[in-house]
């Protein structure tokens, strides 16, 4: 029956219940080959044994097994939206209303009298069961622990979890059982590490939580191992090939730039630029980091360094994630270069195509001496004329490919990379390898402080009448919806329904939406409209991009704020607080733990992204799902940069060492890591043969 393949990089419709279709709907999730599917990790495991209703908490997500106690009972909102609900009798004592949100089509399955097994989050006061989950076969029995450990896999509305579950299953027998050795010898020997084959397997289906661990364990070095082995090569590549570009600055012209500037630079703001002038100063290619929390000036430092370069001749290019942020960036930076003459262009997606073409032709020929903009940039059609300075904003937006390819555009210029994501210096020199790191850590004077509230949820009447306030004046506010890695669809349901409600609660305004579903045209649009005040309200998951200068914003709501690391709510809250008004940050919270408190506490007090970071680092636990997401840290599928810190530690001075090591490349003493470099674009072929 089962079959031992080799080749897992063969296209997931080869297992048995996935077609056309099932491959369509698995890609979405970017899962297209079998090797992709298996390492499609859940991101945690629960612990499916029954419960006794007595001994479950408020709030907790408990599994039970009961009987179809009275006929089910639908409702329909709209075409597509449902609501099911169906009375289960427990342990002949409890009546629990389980409710499910669109699975209509499971209507007829609850017929009275059946037994079926409830997997969800009990509201005790009303012994109301959340469905997410539900089967009718018979449970698992609770002393038979490994087949309670579930793993849950990150869906969407396509794909179901325990689809997911059936397929890796399924997978994994016909083609995981052979999955070869990718790290040295050596290193498994000196750690002990659980081979690759069996730690996939025991990632997804433990037999135990110590098989788990060990899979863990073993799975967390080898990304790192991986990781730093990448970077290190690409290190000795850079090392061997010929030098940056030398640029000549007019030192006078930058200077005299500088005294027209509204302001004085802070100190750090001038050693970041000091930084970055000497860097392109010299033959090396610049290759640095230039971190500080939002409004610490790195914008204006970095338009100072662009101004540099084209003093010395050169061209210089600001790359952004976002059209607006393209769009915000080209405005500020032409006020910014007032009075001068230099020619700067806007390049983004929708940049007419005779406009466009205008612009090829003016960077080609070195008309245009600066250009803003997205993606557009990397087209191929785009040639610079010499370009010698190339700034990265929000750099964990792009990929390494991406970031490369603007790099290509010149003969080796220099790159700055920003980030408004306050990383310990250690950690951002490890997270990646050969960046220099420069750090603004002081904001310019006389900015007003974000006053940070933390309410309870019962208390969110109050939070309204507080918006209200705000918009009655002319303001206008965020209320962030925490996003829901379970699923996509309560996640936008989520912000659907506070949506719904704010519109209901302030009928005078014009309340906004946005979320991961909306095309990256819509969000745009909505994000538009809100920086235009057509909007005075929006309302947002976190998956959307709300890294959006609006001045006018001066109030951040954070829905469920303790499901947020300390420097996501510090992102969020960067918000605002950019014009001239006084701004607020109001969390709504009902933590549950100590630790939990503490952080809505250490929020209220404290306004420094890197001091944040830093508490961040120290009260983080196991099982903080929420983690490096959007904490602009490189994103691992097992590992986590912050929590597997000192893994990542080791693993980098071990790659680093096989790296620097000529046997390595000359003999291929592991052709299996030589494979790895090549398959990731890390090595040329030119660079081995
Ligand atoms: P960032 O890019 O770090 O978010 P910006 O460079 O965009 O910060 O600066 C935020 C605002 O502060 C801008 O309006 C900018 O003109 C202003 N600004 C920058 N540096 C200073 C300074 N040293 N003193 C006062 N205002 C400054
Ligand atoms: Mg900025």
């Amino acid at each position: 029956m089962s079959q031992n393949h080799n080749n897992l990089n063969v296209s997931v419709q080869q297992i048995n219940g996935v077609g056309e279709e099932r491959a369509s709907d698995l890609s979405q999730l970017g899962i297209e080959t079998i090797e992709d599917l298996l390492m499609y990790f859940p991101f945690k495991h629960e612990d499916r044994s029954v419960k006794d209703l007595a001994d479950a908490a408020h709030d907790e997500k408990v599994t039970i097994v009961g009987k179809v106690h009275s006929e089910p009972h639908l409702r329909f909102y709209g075409r597509k939206k449902s609501r099911l609900s169906v009375r289960v009798l427990v342990d002949e004592r409890y009546l629990v209303t389980a409710v499910m949100f669109n699975r209509h089509f499971a209507k007829k399955q609850f017929t009275v009298g059946k037994s079926v097994t409830l997997t969800g989050k009990l509201d005790k006061n009303r012994m109301q069961l959340t469905v997410q989950t539900y089967s009718f076969k018979q449970p698992s029995l609770p002393e038979n622990k490994e087949e309670s450990l579930v793993p849950v896999y990150s869906v969407n509305s396509q794909v179901s979890s325990s689809f997911l579950q059936k397929m890796i299953r399924r997978a994994y027998d016909e083609y995981g059982r052979n999955i070869p050795e990718i790290l040295p010898e050596p290193l498994i020997q000196r750690y002990k590490l659980m081979g690759r084959s069996e730690a996939i397997e025991h990632l997804h289906f433990p037999d135990s939580l110590d098989l788990f661990k060990s899979a863990k364990r073993r799975m967390v070095y080898e990304e790192f191992f991986l990781f730093q082995l990448k970077l290190h090569t690409y290190k000795r590549i850079q090392r061997d090939q010929q030098p940056g570009m030398t640029q000549v600055i007019n030192d006078e012209l930058l200077q005299a730039h500088i005294n027209t500037l509204p302001f004085t630079l802070t100190g750090a703001q001038q050693s970041a630029l000091e930084d970055i002038l000497s860097d392109m100063r010299s033959d090396r290619a610049m290759n640095r980091l230039l971190q500080g929390d939002v409004g610490s000036g790195k914008t204006a430092v970095a338009a100072l360094a662009l101004y540099g370069s084209i003093t010395a001749g050169h061209q210089g290019a600001l790359m952004v994630p976002t059209e607006i942020l393209a769009e915000q960036h080209y405005m500020s930076l032409k006020s910014f270069f007032e009075g001068t003459d230099l020619q700067i262009a806007l390049l983004t997606g929708s940049t007419k195509t005779k406009e466009k073409r205008e612009i090829y032709a003016g960077l080609q020929m070195g008309l245009i001496d600066l250009v803003i903009g997205t993606h557009a940039l990397i087209q191929d059609n785009v040639h610079f004329n010499r370009l010698g300075l190339v700034v990265i904003d929000e750099q964990h937006r792009f990929g390494v490919g991406q970031r490369r390819k603007l790099r290509q555009k010149g003969f080796a210029p220099d790159v700055l990379f920003m980030t408004a994501t306050p990383i310990p210096r250690t950690l951002a020199i490890t997270a990646f390898g050969d960046m220099d790191v420069s750090v603004i850590d002081e904001l310019p004077a006389g900015r007003k402080k974000i006053e940070t509230y933390w309410v309870r949820e019962s208390m969110f009447d109050r939070v309204v009448q507080f918006i209200d306030k705000e918009l009655g004046q002319g303001r206008q506010a965020y209320v962030i919806c925490p996003l829901i890695e379970e699923s996509d669809k309560l996640d936008v349901q989520n912000a659907i329904d506070m949506h719904a409600k704010l519109k209901e609660c302030l009928p005078q305004y014009n309340i906004g939406l946005l979320h991961g579903q909306m095309t990256s045209d819509e969000k745009e649009e909505m994000m538009k409209a809100f920086a235009n005040q057509e909007v005075q309200l929006v309302v947002s998951t976190t998956v959307v991009e709300v890294g959006v200068n609006v001045p006018n914003a001066t109030l951040m709501v954070i829905q469920d704020a303790e499901r947020f690391g300390l420097s996501q709510l510090h992102q969020l809250r960067g918000r605002v607080g950019r014009g001239e008004h006084q701004s607020y940050c109001i969390l709504v919270a009902d933590p549950k733990t100590e630790v939990g408190m503490e952080r809505m506490n250490i929020m209220r007090e404290t306004s420094d992204g890197f001091e944040l970071a830093q508490k961040d680092l120290e009260l983080r636990g196991p099982g903080d799902f929420f983690g490096t997401k959007q904490s602009g840290l490189p994103e691992f599928k097992v590992a986590d940069m912050i929590h597997d810190y000192r893994t990542l530690e080791v693993a980098r001075d071990d790659a680093a060492k096989l790296v620097q090591h000529d046997a390595f490349w000359e003999q291929k003493e592991y052709p299996q890591l030589i494979q790895y470099l090549k398959r990731e674009g890390a090595l040329e072929s030119e660079h081995l043969d």
